[in-house]
């Protein structure tokens, strides 16, 4: 059963101790629903288990998992980093005062724009993806007359799926410098020329929604590879590691996350072995969670409509929302748990799949479900969607965008308002 599950008297699931039908009710639906103590539980588990080991660390929340002031406010607070990959996620952060030092800015086209609002916010860092923007944030920084840091993207050769690794040569991959073939020592070398960017260490991410933790085990042996050869020909030490994110998180009993501090540990474990062995000073961590901050954090309510059972088949039940709040189970085949929000105590009694209201038949969310008999305006809670529901959400069949909300200390707080019809039409122009 999902954690957020839990009931009350009436046997209807709350969340963060308040009644989800009533937050159904009072905000419409579809909803998404955070549990803020969830998020920042989450957030604690990465910073405290680096503090328990003495280890410097900077876990910087991927923002593009779900991106708005208020999230970011609560990102914050839990003195976590920050990262961004577009001017819109920049420009989010910079509207949430988030602290621009602990900003660092991804992306594997960034642009002029793009490089040009970092530089003259002066954020703490860009990632270096391609041998292009080093060109043109080398040409930026003159104009600004001002420096950078930066880490170096490196692929490492791994390529993790889920449940295992394949190390590979050259990673095909459209992120950062091949290690492999010399890309990533070219790049390092071209930026050792330029005095005003300042290459703090290295950074990778070899995947997403991860269970363990072999994967960041041998990209960190493949970073220290490298790091041993530039520490001979360039006497050049990394005062950063990046491993980026991917940690990841329970959706069905299909997925069995290890706890957020084993993965923290691990790293810690077979970095200070690399580092013992090469005599260097021992590095800061950098972590990039997603997922795994905020996404078993939320549910989203959604009300039944209409049925269609088709005898021998199976039974369709319709809700109003689907791949425009969560085009995951479409583009990923992710898979989902739900529960009748009203109705959490009665026996399931029926295998239905769950419809998004989209006209496009992969508009689903979940395939054959156990559910109770459900009749129209029930509410159905599908479970695990904080992380990349809301931001990748779309305007797809002009519906408005659904609305968000968190609870905290039993006080629920709209935090982005649902759509209007207005909104749908605002950059509209008539051609009349
Ligand atoms: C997407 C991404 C993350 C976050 O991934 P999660 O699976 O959500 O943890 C972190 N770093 C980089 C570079 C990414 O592209």
């Amino acid at each position: 059963m999902h954690e957020l599950m839990n009931t009350n008297d009436q046997g209807h699931l709350t969340i963060g101790g308040l009644d989800t039908t009533y937050l159904a009710k009072k905000y419409g639906t579809p909803l998404f629903v955070y549990d803020v103590n969830k998020i920042r539980e989450n957030a604690r588990a990465f910073v405290d288990t680096f503090e328990h080991y003495g280890v410097k660390a900077q876990v910087a929340y991927a923002s593009k998992a779900f991106s708005s002031i208020a999230m970011l406010q609560v990102a914050k607070q839990e003195k976590l980093s920050l990262d961004v990959v577009s001017q819109g996620e920049l420009y989010t952060a910079l509207q949430a005062d988030f602290p621009v030092e602990k900003i660092h800015l991804h992306g594997n086209n960034k642009n002029v724009a793009e490089l040009e609002m970092a530089v003259k916010y002066n954020i703490g860092c860009v990632v270096i993806d391609n041998f292009h923007e080093i060109e043109l944030l080398k040409d930026i920084l003159a104009n600004y007359q001002t420096e950078m840091d930066v880490l170096l993207r490196v692929t490492p050769g791994i390529e993790a799926h889920t449940h295992d690794y394949i190390l590979t040569g050259n990673e095909d991959s459209k992120f950062g410098f091949d290690l492999a073939n010399g890309q990533a020592e070219e790049a390092f070398q071209r930026l050792q020329e330029i005095d005003t960017i300042h290459v703090k260490g290295l950074h990778c991410h070899i995947g997403s929604q991860i269970f363990e933790t072999d994967g960041f085990i041998m990209a960190v042996r493949r970073l220290f590879d490298a790091l041993a050869g530039w520490k001979k020909t360039y006497h050049y030490v990394p005062q950063v590691l990046n491993l980026g994110g991917g940690f990841g998180i329970r959706y069905t009993d299909e997925d069995q996350p290890l706890a957020l501090d084993g993965y923290v540990e691990a790293l810690v474990t077979e970095i200070k072995l690399q580092v013992d062995q090469l005599e260097m000073d021992f590095p800061e961590i950098w972590i990039e969670p997603g997922r795994a901050i905020v996404g078993n954090t939320a549910v989203t309510l959604y009300t039944i409509g209409s049925k269609k059972a088709i005898p021998g088949v199976r039974d369709y039940i319709a809700v109003d929302g689907g791949m425009t709040d969560n085009i995951r189970p479409a583009l990923y085949q992710a898979k989902y748990e739900a529960v009748v929000a009203n109705k959490v105590n009665m026996p399931p009694s029926t295998t239905a799949s769950i419809a998004g209201k989209c006209c496009e038949s992969g508009d689903m969310l979940i395939w054959d479900v156990p559910l109770p008999s459900v009749e129209p305006g029930d509410i159905l809670a599908v479970f695990s969607t904080g992380a990349y529901g809301y931001s990748m959400s779309s305007h797809y069949n002009r519906f408005p965008k659904a609305a968000v909300v968190f609870v905290e200390d039993m006080q629920d707080k709209i935090v982005i308002q649902r759509e209007t019809y207005q909104d749908v039409v605002k950059n509209d122009l008539s051609y009349e």
